[in-house]
C-alpha cells in the first residue's frame, strides 16, 4: 500500500512540476499549443538518471552518459515549433527523422507531433538505453535505429521533418537529399560569424523555388561525431 502512495505521490509531483515547466515555456515566448501539449504529455524525469530525476523539469541540459547530455526543454521546444510552423492539424510533423536518439526524450516529444519517427543514434549503449527509457510509453509510431546519422537513414526516405541533436560545420549532404520536397530540416550548425566556438540554429527548407536557409538562435549542443561507436 504504501509503495502504490508513494509512487502516486511521485506521478503528482512531476504532472506538477511539469506544468510548471510549460508555463515557462510559455513565458519564454513558445507559442504553438501543439508543442505545449507534447512538452506537457512526456515524463522527462523518465529519461534521466535516478539521482538527477528531482532536477528533470529544469529549464537546462543534464548528462545522460558517454560524455553526452538531454537538451534543454526550451531547445527541444523551440526546434519542433519551428518545424511545426503554418503547417495544419494536430500531427504537422508527418514523417520525421531524428539524429541523436540519446536518452530517446525528444523521440518521445516528436512521437507526440509526427505521423512516424525516425530516430538513430551511434552509440550503441545509449540507444539500449533510449529503448529502456521508451518501453513504458508505447510509442507504436516511433522507430529506433543505430546508425551514423550523418548519412540519414536511406531506407526510410525521404522525410518531411529532419531534426539533428548534434551541432555540424555545415549541413550533411544526406540530410538535404532525404530531405523531401516541402520539407524542414532544423539543425544546429557552427557560426564564425558569430565567434570562435559559437553555434546557432538553422532552418532550411526545400521550397518549390529550392533550399533556403534561415538563421535563429544562438545555442550550445554536442558535436555531431563521424562513424559509430
Ligand atoms: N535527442 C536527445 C539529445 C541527445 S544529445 C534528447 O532528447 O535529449 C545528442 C546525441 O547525438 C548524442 O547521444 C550523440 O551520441 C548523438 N550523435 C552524435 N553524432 C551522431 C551521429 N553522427 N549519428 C547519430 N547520433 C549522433
Amino acid at each position: 500500500m504504501r509503495g502504490v502512495r508513494n509512487l502516486a505521490g511521485i506521478g503528482m509531483t512531476s504532472r506538477r512540476t511539469r506544468a510548471r515547466m510549460v508555463e515557462r515555456l510559455r513565458e519564454q515566448g513558445i507559442r504553438d499549443s501543439r508543442v505545449l501539449g507534447a512538452m506537457a504529455a512526456v515524463p522527462r524525469h523518465v529519461f534521466v538518471e535516478e539521482a538527477l530525476a528531482s532536477r528533470a523539469y529544469e529549464d537546462t541540459a543534464l548528462p545522460i552518459g558517454f560524455g553526452q547530455t538531454i537538451s534543454q526543454p526550451y531547445v527541444v521546444a523551440k526546434m519542433i515549433e519551428s518545424l511545426a510552423a503554418g503547417r495544419a492539424g494536430d500531427r504537422p510533423l508527418r514523417k520525421t527523422l531524428e539524429v541523436g536518439t540519446g536518452c530517446g526524450y525528444q523521440a518521445a516529444v516528436l512521437a507526440q507531433l509526427a505521423v512516424e519517427v525516425y530516430s538513430v543514434e551511434r552509440i550503441q549503449a545509449l540507444l539500449d538505453r533510449a529503448r529502456r527509457n521508451l518501453l513504458g510509453l508505447k510509442l507504436s509510431t516511433l522507430r529506433l535505429g543505430y546508425a551514423d546519422g550523418r548519412g540519414g537513414l536511406e531506407k526510410a526516405a525521404p522525410f518531411d521533418s529532419i531534426i539533428v541533436a548534434a551541432v555540424a560545420e555545415s549541413v550533411p549532404p544526406a540530410l538535404l537529399q532525404q530531405l523531401a520536397p516541402g520539407g524542414r530540416m532544423i539543425l544546429p550548425l557552427k557560426s564564425r560569424e558569430l565567434g570562435v566556438g559559437a553555434e546557432r540554429l538553422a532552418l532550411i527548407e526545400r521550397g518549390a523555388g529550392g533550399i533556403t536557409e534561415t538563421n535563429l538562435d544562438p545555442v550550445r549542443f554536442v558535436p555531431l561525431e563521424a562513424g559509430k561507436a
